[in-house]
């Protein structure tokens, strides 16, 4: 399929991919070094490189976090079911992938509403004795239908724990489509000794150069808000932060050394567990 190649416009269309306009997640795979992107996707890319200048180093600190949540999640709390929210385009490794390498036998749910993930499908979903994934072309700004869809509830047991992952994901819902309230509606749906692992960019660590990342967001058209601390505490409302609670996510357990300066990538990351 056109996954299988270099990006070029025409080959998307029949999905659906819109590539006259900057997309998050093509300019996000942009930054890790992808190939699904579009040239206004590498425009707007760039014009945010000028602000922030280590942005994919950045991007590449936020995907670090995903990968040691998840397998803490395994390792430490034998967390079974994944539920990965806002995908992004296959990148390595994959949910599936870090959970499988700590356990054998892991779900994993994939979701997201942009069709060029969609299209790239395929390579998210394994189904081997030692796993079963699938995905799910669904928006999280309705909860309810999402948690109903019956390739969800064909994968994964809602009376057991599952690790919900939201990690770059929540910037792109605007404050007016109550992405607090969309959260809630999912933790709900969770049984106790679930987990939610969440990480949002946040302009606290450096106000001037996140605003002007914003700027050149709206001016190409897309969604982009960074949050503060606190904003970011209420996703999580009434469940038990496990250590080191919110921190910057190069902080949130470093592999090896603390690093020098963990306010280098603009991002709070958190996991916590529902009581
Ligand atoms: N979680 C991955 C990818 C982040 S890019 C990572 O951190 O590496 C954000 C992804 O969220 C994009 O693929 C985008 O299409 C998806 N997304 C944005 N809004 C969404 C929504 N309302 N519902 C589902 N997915 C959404």
């Amino acid at each position: 399929g056109p996954a299988d190649r270099e990006a070029e416009p025409s080959q998307w269309e029949r999905f659906g991919v819109d590539t006259t306009t900057p997309h998050s997640a093509r300019v996000y795979d942009f930054w890790l070094g992808g190939k699904t992107n579009f040239p206004p996707d590498r425009a707007m890319a760039l014009a945010i490189e000028e602000a922030v200048p280590s942005i994919k180093a950045m991007a590449g600190e936020n995907r670090a976090f995903q990968k040691r949540a998840v397998r803490h999640l395994a390792q430490q709390y034998g967390i079974r079911q994944f539920l990965d929210l806002g995908t992004g385009i296959p990148t390595s490794p994959n949910t599936h992938e870090i959970a499988e390498s700590v356990s054998p036998g892991t779900r994993v749910v994939y979701v997201d509403n942009d069709p060029i993930v969609l299209a790239h499908a395929r390579a998210l979903m394994v189904s081997s004795p030692d796993s079963r994934t699938t995905y799910i072309h669904a928006d999280l700004g309705k909860p309810a239908e999402l948690l109903g869809d019956p390739a969800l509830t064909a994968t994964l047991d809602l009376d057991r724990p599952v690790g919900l992952l939201m990690i770059a994901v929540l910037m792109l819902v605007a404050d007016e489509d109550d992405p607090w309230g969309k959260v809630a509606a999912l933790r709900d749906a969770l049984p106790s000794g679930s987990f939610l692992a969440l990480t949002h960019p946040t302009q606290d660590f450096d106000p001037e150069s996140v605003a002007k990342v914003t700027a050149a967001a709206r001016a190409g058209g897309m969604t982009l808000v960074p949050r503060s601390r606190e904003e970011v505490e209420r996703f999580f409302d009434g469940w038990e932060f496990i250590e080191p609670g919110i921190a910057p996510v190069m902080a949130w357990h470093p592999e090896s050394e603390p690093p020098a300066d963990p306010h280098a990538a603009y991002y709070w990351g958190a996991v916590a567990r529902k009581p």
